[in-house]
């Protein structure tokens, strides 16, 4: 049987640390992997790799009430037991009452204790659909990305299912790689998208916040046992920070896989719809590379320890 699929994750504390344009090179380097875009707040892959829609579902990540107002009898139950202040006395009215009640979908939290309260069973609590995922191709092998609805939440329920479907995607053409766009932040989205992966690579810049963001993603990586490497992007920017950053990493026992410099061509690539790395072979790629291969030796050395 051949070996499961490694999962590399890149996260950063925050949006906006060049991370994603790390990733879409990693993909074109690595050539041989399933992407992950698991920032579904920001899902910005697609912008750079042109992904060729395979196949798409949608996705519920949990339950909405509506009140049905031809049975709402207006007694303002729902709207007093409603902790979210999700339920106002603005619904259309009916044959029995000049208004109803309603739920604004937005705010409800889907905690269903209004249609438990509701003696005319006028509260319909039905799975929402939050989103929709995809299955697609690239110029650089398959990728699961997903849409969030308007207004709603990142959530680690979709990170999940996108990670599982890039998996299976993985194993059924017989790739050993899943490369993983994580979700900012160290909240829920991001525990889903590192939990079980074989290893992250924190990407930071050379701030006093990033500093701070690097740190605390470290703590989770700590936490869940899953080796961490740290790349400082942009160091250029202030090398004195780089500095301490990576000292800082190695004394926590991370690994340092390299720095890349700010480069105007990341911005340029963009406009291109390439990665930087077919863009150019020198500047801020060269050290993508670099980056790359020494993540590449990790990752095979951890494949070959597995056997
Ligand atoms: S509890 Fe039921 S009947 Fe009463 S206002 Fe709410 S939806 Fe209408
Ligand atoms: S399900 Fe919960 S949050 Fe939503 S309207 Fe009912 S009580 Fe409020």
């Amino acid at each position: 049987m051949a070996a499961e699929p490694e999962e590399l994750v890149v996260v950063s504390g925050k949006g906006g640390t060049g991370k994603t344009s790390i990733v879409a090179s990693f993909a074109a380097l690595a050539r041989t992997s399933v992407l992950a875009d698991c920032d579904v707040d920001a899902a910005d892959l697609h912008l750079v790799l042109e992904p060729k829609v395979l196949k798409r579902d949608s996705f519920s990540g949990g339950k909405r009430a509506r009140i049905k107002s031809g049975h709402c009898i207006a007694c303002g139950k729902c709207e007093e037991v409603c902790r979210f202040d999700a339920i106002s006395y603005d619904g259309p009215g009916n044959g029995r009452v000049a208004r109803t009640f309603r739920v604004d979908p937005i705010a409800c939290e889907g905690c269903g204790v209004c249609a438990w309260f509701c003696a005319e069973q006028a509260i319909e609590f039905a799975p929402a659909v939050n989103g929709e995922w995809f299955v697609s191709q690239t110029r650089f092998g398959p990728m699961v990305h997903a849409k969030l609805g308007v207004a709603e939440e990142n959530s680690g329920k979709l990170v999940s299912l996108v990670r599982t479907v890039a998996k299976a995607a993985a194993e059924q053409q017989g790739l050993d790689l899943v490369i993983i766009d994580g979700s900012p932040g160290i909240g829920c989205p991001v525990i889903a998208s590192i939990t079980g992966a074989s290893m992250v690579l924190i990407v930071t810049e050379p701030t006093l916040s990033g500093q701070h963001d690097m740190e605390r993603v470290a703590q989770l990586a700590r936490h869940f046992d899953i080796p961490a490497m740290v790349c400082v992007n942009k160091w250029d920017l202030n090398p004195q920070i780089a500095d301490e950053i990576e000292s800082l990493a190695r004394k926590t026992g991370f690994e340092v896989a390299g720095r890349v410099r700010y480069d105007r061509a990341v911005t340029q690539a963009q406009i291109r719809k390439q990665t930087v790395v077919e863009y150019q072979d020198n500047g801020c790629a060269e050290d993508i590379r670099s980056v790359w291969t020494f993540v590449r030796n990790r990752l095979d050395a951890r494949e070959k320890a597995r056997g």
